[in-house]
């Protein structure tokens, strides 16, 4: 076997095997590998992403879990994201900590399938990277379901008593005890560098993760560094992106990857997703905005799917009438904002949006009505006095 090559990736996940499969493709001589073991010790490429459950419930690439020093995994009472889906028969209580992304997709899965779940979340907003609106809706629907969310709520103390596992949290200056028979820890993820750059001079951030320049670019001369190694959004179709984008730029083509339109995803029922901008996020950037809502309690198709809940949000430029950002939460809504990721990179407006045909009956008629709505004029719901 020749050991030289042009490129070598080093990780099988998303970004590393999309990157090497795009080198063979422009004729490097290319080689990646993994060091994964799956858990009866044999080897596997793809990635937490793939060989820990990541496709139709998580997502996640070239991070690991972060560990909570007083809450340490056991492998089987206090457990990660993917020791989350290997448990044998339903917990009848399970306490998640962290209701960020996989806290929320875990804790709605488990409370779904019959646990008495309980998320507790140090923050004092529910999903506070979502749009506001979007996230009270998506909670509303999530308490109905029976999760209970416990906001402002920093887990001090985890400890294995027994068959039980009890957790100590502050709240308000007080401090609460709950007992679970099983115990999620998704408090974020890390960047894994550790042992991959044991010797290597490769440049860090204060946070651990490979800084890179905006051609991929390590500060050690011919290392490129893709994906969650490098931070920004932890999402594997954004680690793809960039590790097709990096072997091309290798290549000498000129490529960019659009961080402005990567689409955002929360794997719940329903499910919340959205890209670009919140309406938070407008406000602090002090963007004159428009902005129109449909909910699909309106919308014929969701009605007989007996899915008629939550909403469609755009958010629509004052002047220009430029799409500045979409958000969803509701049936299927991880297909419908594929639209408007489309939309958003060709510059289009919230009138595109209306002179363009859905057909009938489908959930992305609630997409041409929220579009309609930020004019005032959707057909099928009420619209607000301007
Ligand atoms: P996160 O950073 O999104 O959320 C972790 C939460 O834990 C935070 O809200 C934090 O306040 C809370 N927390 C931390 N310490 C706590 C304590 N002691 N007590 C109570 N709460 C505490 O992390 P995550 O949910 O683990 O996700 C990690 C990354 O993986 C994210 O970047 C996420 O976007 C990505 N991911 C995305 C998807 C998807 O897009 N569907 C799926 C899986 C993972």
């Amino acid at each position: 076997m020749s050991t030289k090559y042009d490129i070598v990736v080093i990780g099988g996940g998303p970004a590393g095997y999309v990157a090497a499969i795009r080198a063979g493709q422009l004729g490097f001589k290319t080689a990646c590998v993994d060091q994964w073991l799956n858990r009866d010790g044999s080897h596997a490429f793809g990635g937490t992403c793939l060989n820990a459950g990541c496709i139709h419930i998580i997502i996640a690439s070239g991070s690991t879990p972060v560990e909570l020093p007083m809450a340490k995994f056991d492998g089987d009472k206090i457990v990660d994201s993917w020791g989350a889906l290997e448990f044998g028969e339903v917990p009848k209580r399970l306490g998640v900590i962290g209701a960020g992304v996989i806290g929320v997709e875990l804790g709605s899965v488990w409370s779904r399938l019959g646990s008495e779940t309980v998320l507790i979340e140090a923050m004092p907003d529910f999903l506070p990277i979502a749009d506001a609106a979007i996230a009270k809706d998506a909670a509303r629907q999530f308490k109905k379901q029976g999760l209970d969310i416990r906001l402002g709520a920093k887990v001090s103390k985890a400890e294995v008593k027994g068959d039980e596992v009890v957790v100590e949290y502050e709240a308000k200056d007080k401090t609460e005890t709950l007992t679970f028979d099983k115990l999620i820890v998704a408090v974020g993820r890390r960047p894994e560098t550790a042992k991959l750059l044991d010797g290597v001079d490769v440049k860090l951030s204060d946070r651990g993760f490979v800084e890179v320049d905006a051609d991929y670019k390590t500060s050690v001369d011919g290392i490129y560094a893709v994906g969650d190694v490098i931070g920004g959004m932890m999402l594997a179709h954004k680690g793809e992106e960039e590790g097709v984008a990096c072997v091309e730029k290798i290549h000498g083509e000129k490529v960019e990857v659009n961080y402005e339109t990567i689409p955002s995803v929360i794997y719940t029922m329903p499910e919340v997703a959205w890209v670009g901008k919140t309406e938070q996020q407008c406000k602090d950037e002090g963007l004159d905005v428009n902005i129109g809502s449909f909910p699909f309690a309106a919308n014929g198709r969701a009605k007989a799917m007996e899915q008629a809940i939550g909403q469609v949000k755009m958010i629509a430029d004052a002047k220009t009438d430029r799409i500045l950002g979409v958000h969803m939460v509701g049936p299927y809504v991880s297909e419908l904002v594929a639209e408007m990721v489309v939309a958003m990179e060709f510059g289009g407006t919230a009138e595109d949006i209306c002179l363009i045909m859905h057909a009938h009956p489908t959930l992305s008629e609630a997409v041409h009505e929220a579009a309609f709505s930020v004019h005032g004029r959707a057909i099928h719901a009420m619209n607000k006095k301007r």
